[in-house]
C-alpha cells in the first residue's frame, strides 16, 4: 500500500463509524552510531542516567498505552528498540526513512534536555516553523505539552530548524553534502518534546520517578491531537 492510497483508505469502525488508519511512530532520541567508529550517541548525560537509555524506555512504554487506544490510533512503531546502527553515516535522516517506511502519519521524537547551567530547568516541545506540515505540527506540539502534566517549569512550545523534523533540503556542515528530507512530506504532523533537563536534580528526579505517568501524558497529548484532527490525519 502506497502513502496516497493510505491516506484514501478507511476503516470501518466496530460501531460502523468511518475511522481513518492514523500510523505513529516515536523516535527515541540518540542511542546510534554514525560514523565509522560506532561510537554510540548516548544524548546527554547526568546523574548516571543516559539520555538515549531513558527515552527509549519511555518510548517503550508509550508504545504500549498507544497500541491500547485502537478507537484512535491504527498502528504503533518505534524507529529504535534499542541501539540503531546507520550504516550510512545519514545523522538523523535514518530517522526519517523508518518514519516515512512506517508511513507515518504522527512522528514524536523525545529528548532530554541538558545544560552547563544545573540550574536551568523545565519542559518544552518544539516543532519545525520552516516545515511544510508546520501548522498541523503546531497543533500536535500545543496538544502534547498540554496533556504533559508532570509539574516542570513551563518553557513553552517553541520552534527551530531541527532537520530531526525537516522537510526542506539542507547542507550538513559535518558531511559537506546536501541531504535531502523532502521524503518526510508525507508525515502530516512531526514534533520533539524536550521531557525536563537531565542536568537539573529536580528535574532528573521527576522524570526518574514517573516513566509510566510521562508515557500517559504523552498518549493523551497524541490521541487528543489525533481525534481532534482526524480531517487533516485522513487526507480528501
Ligand atoms: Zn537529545
Amino acid at each position: 500500500m502506497n502513502v496516497s492510497s493510505k491516506q484514501q483508505q478507511q476503516v470501518a469502525g466496530a460501531n460502523g463509524v468511518q475511522k481513518c488508519a492514523v500510523v505513529v511512530v516515536i523516535d527515541p532520541g540518540h542511542g546510534d552510531t554514525h560514523d565509522e567508529s560506532s561510537v554510540v550517541d548516548p544524548g546527554a548525560v547526568g546523574g548516571g542516567l543516559q539520555e538515549s537509555d531513558y527515552v527509549l524506555e519511555v518510548s517503550k512504554l508509550l508504545k504500549g498505552k498507544l497500541a491500547a487506544r485502537t478507537d484512535v490510533i491504527e498502528a504503533v512503531h518505534l524507529t529504535r528498540e534499542g541501539i540503531a546502527n546507520d550504516p550510512s553515516q545519514e545523522k538523523l535522516l535514518w530517522r526519517q526513512k523508518v518514519a516515512v517506511a512506517k508511513k507515518a502519519d504522527i512522528f514524536v521524537s523525545l529528548h532530554l534536555n541538558s545544560n552547563a547551567n544545573t540550574a536551568a530547568l523545565g519542559k518544552e516541545v518544539y516543532y519545525n516553523q520552516k516545515a511544510s506540515n508546520k501548522a498541523e505540527s503546531a497543533k500536535l506540539a500545543a496538544s502534547l505539552y498540554a496533556a504533559y502534566k508532570l509539574p516542570l517549569d513551563p518553557r513553552g512550545v517553541k520552534t527551530m530548524g531541527l532537520s530531526v523534523l525537516a522537510t526542506y533540503k539542507w547542507k550538513s556542515k559535518k558531511l559537506g553534502i546536501w541531504r535531502d528530507s523532502t521524503i518526510f512530506q508525507s508525515v502530516k504532523a512531526a514534533a520533539l518534546f524536550e521531557l525536563g533537563f537531565i542536568s537539573n536534580t529536580g528535574d532528573r528526579t521527576a522524570v526518574l520517578n514517573n516513566k509510566d505517568p510521562i508515557a500517559e501524558y504523552l498518549c493523551e497529548g497524541i490521541c487528543s491531537y489525533a481525534s481532534a484532527n482526524r480531517a487533516a490525519l485522513c487526507g480528501p
